[in-house]
């Protein structure tokens, strides 16, 4: 039996930031990791899309030159080889960087392999036992594939398989309309190829208000992918040439072939090999670790972390969450998850980004609201670089003056929006934003304007 003060499972996006504050607490801590070191973000989810996303954008603006008035010759190609070794390179220095500081750190040590719990003090990591007083879960989670009828035939890729791509797919057919969806939807559309989201709902990303959904699907349309919404997959059969999607829709079946298929129909907590019930964890029904607003588990000597908590699915609520364990762990400071405003980008081009609550849910609250938009046609940076599709929309409570919740579709929208956010977390009335000169010409002058014309929500 190995004794430590700590043992952190899972080296995502709040264990390494933990054991690097232990460590300097003195503890003695060990960090185990059965995969790669930085886990979804850094190696196959946000870092690597962004590469992605940005050489796609590349291609998009370089298709585009002329109408700016640069010639740049011949007609656009992608060497999609070229565009995976960046993509490599960017991923693997996060991850290389992140491997040499955990390894570097003075008192916590860095175990590959395979995590389980034996007991609630007590975890398995291959021939090695471990024992620690306290016990932090950060396994992340990973791509829920469906047991649809004839899914094992085909080459079925989820966001993982989608990083080892370095060839173009000639009809890429994408199952689900969400956020993850929809970015490997227009980075692959701006490659070159064919690209088909085949959406269970009515709409894409459901979740969101009908205008955010309408506008994002009319630009990726006008950028040439096709849709198929309330469409259920029926059944998958192999072809020579790659594979036939049956689709099931109310108007009639539907035969969808394609070369790839990715599916992005939802996630999964890693927590159903930990052997939690030796350690007599909680979970919920979805298998989500079940915590308390400071992330204790039902045990009272381990924590839960991250996507594995289901208190977020980003990057930012994990590494918030380690933020709040060593704030009540080690700063005698009682932090909580329910003092976070939710915020999440969409990573399309142009950009949507979102604080607090939709419009509907605004309205679902009881409280008077007022609200303000703007196209972003109406913005002076937008109309200089051409790119002015999507809309500004502020929603405001009447009453206390505090804002409520922003979606920004339009360009800088994921960075704009974090203005909105701040003045949520100052508590501060709209009207300090609405008083405030901004810089011209930029996305954020026109933030003033939109709350200088509020409405009563209707
Ligand atoms: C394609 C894609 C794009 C994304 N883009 C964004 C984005 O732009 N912005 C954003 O905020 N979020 C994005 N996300 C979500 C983000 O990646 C995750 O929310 C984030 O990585 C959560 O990290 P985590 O700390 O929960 O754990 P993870 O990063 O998932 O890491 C968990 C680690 O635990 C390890 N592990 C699991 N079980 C065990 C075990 N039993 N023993 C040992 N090790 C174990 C795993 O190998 C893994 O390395 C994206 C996700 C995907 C899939």
């Amino acid at each position: 039996m190995e004794r430590f003060d700590a043992i952190i499972i899972g080296t995502g996006q709040a264990g390494p930031s933990l054991a690097d504050r232990l460590s300097d607490e003195g503890q003695k801590v060990a960090i185990i990791e059965r995969g790669l070191v930085g886990g979804t973000c850094v190696n196959v989810g946000c870092v690597p899309t962004k590469a992605l996303v940005a050489s796609a954008r590349v291609a998009h603006v370089a298709r585009r030159a002329a109408e700016f008035g640069v010639e740049i010759g011949a007609s656009v190609s992608v060497d999609m080889k070229r565009v995976k070794a960046r993509k490599d390179e960017i991923s693997g220095s996060s991850n290389k960087g992140l491997t040499g500081w955990l390894e570097s750190l003075e008192n916590a040590t860095l175990i590959r392999g395979d995590a389980r719990f034996e007991g609630p003090t007590t975890i398995r990591v291959g021939d090695r036992l471990l024992e620690a007083d306290r016990i932090f879960i950060n396994t992340g989670g990973r791509a829920f594939v469906p047991p649809i009828p004839g899914i094992e035939d085909v080459d079925a890729m989820t966001n993982v398989e989608m990083m080892a791509l370095d060839t173009l797919p000639e009809h890429l057919v994408i199952v689900g309309g969400s956020y993850i969806s929809l970015e490997f939807a227009q980075i692959y559309r701006r490659f070159g190829s064919r690209v088909t989201v085949v959406e269970m709902s009515e709409r894409i990303i459901p979740r969101e208000d009908e205008d955010v959904s309408a506008t994002i699907r009319e630009i990726l349309e006008g950028e040439g992918i096709e849709f198929q919404s309330c469409s259920q997959v029926s059944k998958m059969e192999r072809t020579d040439s790659g594979f036939v999607a049956h689709l099931t829709q109310s108007e009639g079946d539907l035969e969808l072939s394609g070369s790839h298929l990715l599916m992005a129909v939802g996630r999964r907590p890693n927590t159903d090999d930990l052997g939690l019930d030796k350690a007599g964890v909680a979970v919920d029904p979805r298998g989500y670790i079940t915590v308390d607003d400071q992330l204790q588990t039902s045990v009272s000597s381990i924590w839960a972390l991250g996507d594995c908590n289901g208190q977020g699915a980003f990057t930012h609520t994990s590494y918030n969450d380690f933020e709040i364990v060593a704030a009540n762990l080690l700063d005698n400071d009682p932090r909580r998850v329910s003092d976070r405003i939710m915020c999440y980008g969409l990573f399309t081009d142009p950009p949507l980004g979102r604080v607090g609550m939709t419009e509907q849910q605004a309205r679902e609250s009881g409280r008077e609201v007022l609200i303000g938009k703007r196209l972003m046609t109406n913005v002076g940076r937008a109309r200089e670089r051409s790119e002015t599709d999507g809309f500004i929309k502020i929603l405001v409570d009447a009453n206390s003056k505090e804002i409520l919740g922003a979606a920004i579709l339009g360009i800088n929208g994921d960075e704009v929006v974090h203005l909105l956010l701040d003045i949520m977390y100052a508590k501060a009335p709209y009207t300090v934003i609405q008083r405030a000169m901004h810089i011209h010409p930029t996305v954020a002058e026109l933030i003033p304007t939109v709350l200088g014309d509020l409405q009563p929500l209707a």
